[in-house]
């Protein structure tokens, strides 16, 4: 999607003497814009009790997390580092949800450490868990929904998640074993902007939490309805009616649970941070192969998306050409894979060496996705203020980061006891 014009125009305001001294490629953020989306979110559950947990591997960057805690933003957390991440920006066990899945002894020793809030992704991890936290929380897998999403796995295939006819059964146990609160979880979608199937989806869970309430006899302080809200990323895809979808929620909500209504919690990363980045980029030159190709100076090593997914889509365009007289172009990187490509058939101007691309909705699962294969260097991280200031909040990587853990020299482990003699 073009980003928003507040976004585009403050851009363009700095992109000129920006690019004079800093080299591209680069991704940017627009504080305006993350700190509207997150009041968005805020605003359309104002009439019942919640709050947004900030999907942390989506945009990585303490600058980033710290202005959303400030926000009232808790996060959703996946590893250790992001729980170091979080506690960095002060953020304290309260304000960090762990929703992990295959989830090893020693990171749910690590969340039980800070005091995150713990959704068990699986019984077994729960049965093996001898140490149990206040509340407890089960992922319910994504398999009664509707609609299979193809990249939560939907029905059968879903690696996440406990199949809803086991579900009654692990909150049993919970009960059993002494657990006095409890929260549940589940996400069905990624990238969903279809309103109504969104609410249908969290009016199934509501109703689904109620039926394990009422039949283990347990309260339920909160439900989770996992991330997955969609930005439009083609110019032509509807967007989510995010007032619809809060005030449809809570009512939903409080006529399930007239006396005490759970808590609403969203882990959403992408709806908060993704539309407000843009992957700043310089022309290398085009060619005409089988198809006219422009080449830029940024690969899939900054950006994975288009390369992994094959229906996603990121707009592009040339903030200082003439985006009217356009030719069929590919748009690629210069990785030695043929799928490095962050469009194809698109219609474009043909710009030259030099000419500035952006890509946009780069601000989710963009940076933090990105990676260093054949030496392609990870891009720098700038932050575009609410006073018009460009602030600098992860520097480009550098070579001696790309061999940072290579040792100068072999650190010897061990020597084999019997050598087998051929
Ligand atoms: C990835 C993920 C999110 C965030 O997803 P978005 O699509 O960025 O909103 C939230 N919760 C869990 C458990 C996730 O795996």
């Amino acid at each position: 999607m073009p980003i928003s014009e507040s976004f585009e125009s403050n851009l363009a305001l700095v992109l000129p003497r920006l690019i004079e001294s800093y080299p591209t490629p680069f991704h940017i953020y627009d504080e305006e814009g993350i700190i509207s989306s997150h009041k968005q979110l805020a605003d359309s559950f104002s009439s019942c009790d919640f709050r947004l947990y900030f999907a942390v591997k989506a945009l990585p960057n303490k600058h980033i997390l710290s202005l959303l805690h400030k926000q009232g933003s808790g996060f959703d957390c996946s590893s250790i580092p992001e729980f170091q991440l979080c506690k960095d920006v002060g953020a304290v066990g309260s304000d960090i949800l762990f929703t992990s899945n295959n989830t090893s002894h020693v990171e749910l020793q690590g969340a039980l450490e800070i005091g995150a809030d713990i959704t068990f992704d699986d019984l077994k991890t729960f049965e093996n868990c001898t140490q149990l936290p206040e509340r407890v929380a089960f992922r319910l897998s994504p398999d009664s929904s509707q609609k299979t999403d193809a990249a939560m796995g939907g029905a059968i295939n879903s690696k996440f998640g406990i199949p809803f006819k086991h579900v009654f059964d692990a909150y049993q146990k919970a009960k059993d074993r002494g657990v006095k609160k409890f929260g549940i979880h589940r996400m069905t979608y990624t990238n969903e902007t279809d309103t109504e199937f969104a609410v249908s989806v969290a009016r199934e869970l509501i109703s689904i939490t109620k039926a394990i309430s009422d039949k283990v006899g347990v309260e339920f302080d909160y439900i989770n309805f996992g991330g997955g809200l969609g930005t439009p990323f083609r110019p032509t895809d509807s967007s989510l009616d995010l007032m619809m979808f809060g005030a449809s929620v809570c009512q939903v909500m409080k006529a399930a649970f007239p006396c005490s209504t759970p808590k609403i919690i969203l882990e959403c990363g992408r709806f908060v941070t993704g539309p407000h980045g843009v992957l700043v980029s310089s022309v290398v030159d085009t060619y005409k192969k089988g198809k006219t190709i422009i080449g830029l100076d940024a690969s899939m090593s900054s950006l994975m998306r288009p390369g992994i997914y094959p229906n996603a889509y990121h707009h592009i365009s040339f903030p200082f050409m003439d985006m009217e007289r356009t030719e069929l172009v590919d748009v690629v990187g210069s990785l030695c894979e043929n799928n490095d490509k962050f469009g194809i058939d698109r219609n474009l101007p043909i710009p030259s060496s030099g000419d500035i691309a952006l890509i946009h909705d780069t601000g989710a699962h963009g940076h933090s996705m990105g990676f260093n294969y054949n030496g392609r260097l990870r891009p720098a991280e700038l932050l575009l203020n609410r006073s018009g200031e460009v602030f600098e909040i992860r520097r480009p990587e550098t070579y001696d980061d790309y061999v940072a853990t290579i040792l100068n020299q072999p650190r010897h482990l061990l020597t084999s006891t019997l050598r087998a003699v051929i």
